[in-house]
């Protein structure tokens, strides 16, 4: 898709939503449903097989889908599409991406057929300011989107949007960038981050299925109070935090989508901290509702 036509595509997403506003009584409830702020959620995935899986966590996040408004579409950060420049999936009909090795033929034959949304792409196109948000039409949905979504959405009958992590950028722009995608929300867009707080693949301890290293609960538990405290600040440089979280956050791509999902906190609302609990000695499932 050119630019332009991507651009005045996401102005229709907006006109659209105004002819609903002013139309009939059906209508009229269509958009109550979908002009509510929606929450925002940061959903620590973990393996993979969560999304064949029924277990606490997978759980979790289906009684949070279960409690949420119904979305008109969701924009997903995920861990796992890192690109030079931020990119955001333009196409009708996303392929559900198999990006992980040695795991259980089921899990490659794992289908989430959810709709694009080229509307949304562009509207968070034309809502981020601060760098060029790009179409791209050659990625889809990775399992850090659909092994979540697949719970919370079991129909995949809601249209999904990757938005990617530009490598480029300091947790501080990350989060900054995240500010500018506030507006979404008040369009019936659930924002949905995808990663984990304690993510460090290279120290995992099979002897540890249900617990973590000490060092592990150490970083969660201040990420944690950091989230409670509303300090944003420790948040955003929380790469200086010292040998717990330096161990815990050896890389930032898994840890970025909480800050999109902070980001987006405002004042007067809460955040919900659920699923937390350290597993495999250096991975923590903690995740977060805003809202
Ligand atoms: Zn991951």
């Amino acid at each position: 898709m050119d630019r332009r036509k991507f651009i005045r595509s996401g102005l229709i997403l907006g006109s659209t939503a105004i002819t609903m506003r002013l139309g009939n009584f059906a209508g009229l409830a269509q958009t109550l449903k979908s002009s509510a702020r929606m929450p925002a959620l940061f959903l620590g995935h973990g393996s993979p097989m969560n999304a064949l899986e029924l277990n606490e966590f997978s759980l979790g996040w289906r009684k949070i889908g279960a409690q949420l408004p119904a979305p008109s579409a969701i924009l997903c950060i995920s861990a796992h599409w890192e690109t030079r420049g931020t990119f955001v999936t333009a196409m009708e009909r996303p392929k559900t991406i198999h990006d992980f090795g040695g795991f259980p033929k089921a899990l490659y034959e794992v289908e989430y057929p959810a709709p694009g949304s080229p509307e949304l792409a562009s509207e968070a196109a034309l809502v981020v300011t601060s760098t060029e948000v790009k179409p791209d039409e050659t990625w889809g949905l990775d399992h850090g989107a659909w092994s979540v979504i697949k719970h919370l959405y079991p129909k995949a009958d809601i249209p999904v949007v990757q938005l990617s992590l530009d490598y480029r950028l300091s947790p501080k722009q990350h989060y900054e960038l995240a500010r500018e995608l506030s507006a979404l929300r008040n369009k019936g867009i659930l924002i949905v981050g995808s990663g984990n707080i304690v993510h460090n693949l290279r120290l995992i301890d099979w002897n540890k299925p249900d617990s973590g290293f000490d060092w592990a609960n150490e970083a969660d538990a201040t990420i944690r109070k950091w989230i409670a405290d509303r300090n944003h600040q420790a948040l955003t440089t929380y790469n200086t935090g010292g040998r717990a979280l330096g161990l815990s956050v050896p890389t930032p791509e898994h840890f970025l989508p909480l800050l999109y999902i902070l980001g987006l906190q405002e004042n007067n609302e809460e955040a919900l901290i659920f699923n937390n609990k350290t597993i495999m000695g250096s991975i923590s499932m903690t995740s977060v509702r805003i809202g």
